[in-house]
């Protein structure tokens, strides 16, 4: 509670960004705060830890800056979630649909070991899509889900029934 109070407060909130009537959660004055940066990077990489998790998945791009730290603090690697084109060697694709049109993920084909335990990161669930496409990318490359971990969770959006599902028994967490 002490955590999440001192997180939040850390988190602004951006009218009209990217879109007009869209209020955007800014984590940049959380990145620049050295003790809320560093107690959430402790939190999740207990997080990782609690779950038994043998990798992280950070999703591009925000979530790379939380998952990165937590996975090397935790002792465990670190594998990224990529928008389409940017991963060189041989990936996965995931297609996932949005409010008005399609993104596509990628993760690299060998990025985990059979049966890795992997854990997912992200700043924020909104609808749910990147994260759901990131769980079908990852039991594709024939890993397990651990579970998903957020910083926040837009409850307004349904995220978390969407992704349900994909999750299957493995557990969603707001911080
Ligand atoms: P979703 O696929 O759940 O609709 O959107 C989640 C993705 O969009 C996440 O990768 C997240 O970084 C980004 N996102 C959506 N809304 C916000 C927001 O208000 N603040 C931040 N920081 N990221 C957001």
């Amino acid at each position: 509670p002490e955590l999440r109070s001192l997180l939040l407060s850390r988190i602004r909130d951006v009218p009209d960004y990217p879109q007009p009537g869209v209020v955007f959660k800014d984590i940049t004055p959380l990145l620049a705060d050295a003790a809320a940066f560093g107690a959430l990077t402790e939190a999740l990489a207990a997080v990782c830890v609690r779950h038994g998790a043998d990798k992280v998945v950070g999703l591009e791009a925000r979530g790379f800056i939380l998952a990165a730290p937590a996975a090397a603090r935790a002792g465990i690697g670190f594998v990224p979630v990529r928008k389409a084109g940017k991963l060189p060697g041989t990936t996965l694709t995931q297609v996932y649909e949005l409010e008005y049109g399609s993104a596509e993920i990628e993760v690299h084909q060998d990025a985990f070991a059979p049966g890795d335990r992997v854990l997912v990161i992200d700043d924020v669930l909104a609808t749910g899509g990147t994260a759901e496409a990131s769980l079908q990318l990852i039991r594709r490359a024939g890993a397990e889900v651990a579970g998903v971990v957020v910083l926040l969770e837009l409850g307004f959006l349904g995220g978390r029934s969407r992704i349900a599902p994909a999750l299957a028994q493995a557990p969603l967490e707001a911080l």
